[in-house]
């Protein structure tokens, strides 16, 4: 007997012999959970990813929404993000039980849907979970964004990226918000000429953490740097 990974109910047989014939579509969770979990679909801004039907005609631009445009004008250095789900109620939920109550088989939910999305755009990618500080990682147990690497059918890229630990974004004032510098910084000489990297995170939501990462790997070689994340806001 399966249960659904979201809320435990058991899984309806008839759901039982879908997933026989079709196994490559097996999700471990079940219709009522999925239909309140918003999936991104149809034209998304293709840099990154935000469905652009939600956005009124002011707010994009050609294919981009207008927050891509702004970092256009500031000299553009993320190829592109995609993202799977929309952040809303029952993803916040999801990721709360996730992240802060440690419950990390959930995860699997999602991976068929994580595989698909990486082969569509990122296949010629390597992967980097972007890192949690020492301190964080211990208070967690585990980093979110390496569950999500794991998922993915290729090994992640050994390279020296760390985070220094930072006063919660909450805690700090705005001034500081944006005046502070990245917390990532590479141990060693690591060099990605010519590679092409693949930042795994939970969420995109500002899009500024994989900026300034992205900025980093090219200053390091890379050719190409994209985000790959569960949902965005
Ligand atoms: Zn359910
Ligand atoms: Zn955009």
């Amino acid at each position: 007997m399966e249960r659904c990974l979201l809320c435990f109910e058991e899984l309806p047989a008839a759901d039982s012999w879908f997933s026989f014939l079709f196994p490559k579509w097996v999700r471990p969770v079940c219709r009522t959970c999925d239909e309140k979990l918003e999936r991104i679909q149809g034209d998304v801004c293709e840099c990154c990813g935000r469905p652009l039907s939600s956005l009124s005609a002011t707010y994009k631009k050609g294919a981009l929404c207008l927050d891509c445009v702004r970092w256009g004008q500031e000299g553009e250095v993320l190829e592109k993000n995609r993202s799977l789900y929309m952040y809303n109620d029952e993803m916040k939920e999801v990721m709360n039980r996730f992240k802060f109550r440690g419950d990390a088989v959930l995860i699997h939910a999602f991976a068929n849907e994580f595989r698909e999305i990486f082969r569509q755009y990122f296949s010629s990618y390597e992967v980097v979970p972007i890192p949690l500080s020492t301190e964080r990682l211990e208070e967690r147990g585990f980093n979110q964004a390496e569950l999500l690497a794991m998922l993915l059918p290729v090994p992640m890229l050994s390279c020296s990226l760390v985070r220094v630990h930072t006063e919660k974004q909450s805690q700090k004032t705005r001034k500081q918000r944006i005046a502070g510098s990245s917390p990532f910084s590479f141990l060693s000489s690591d060099r990605f000429d010519s590679k092409n990297i693949l930042l795994i995170d939970d969420i995109y939501t500002t899009g500024k953490t994989v900026r300034q990462l992205a900025v980093m790997f090219r200053e390091r070689g890379a050719k190409n740097v994209s985000s790959l994340t569960l949902c965005r806001s």
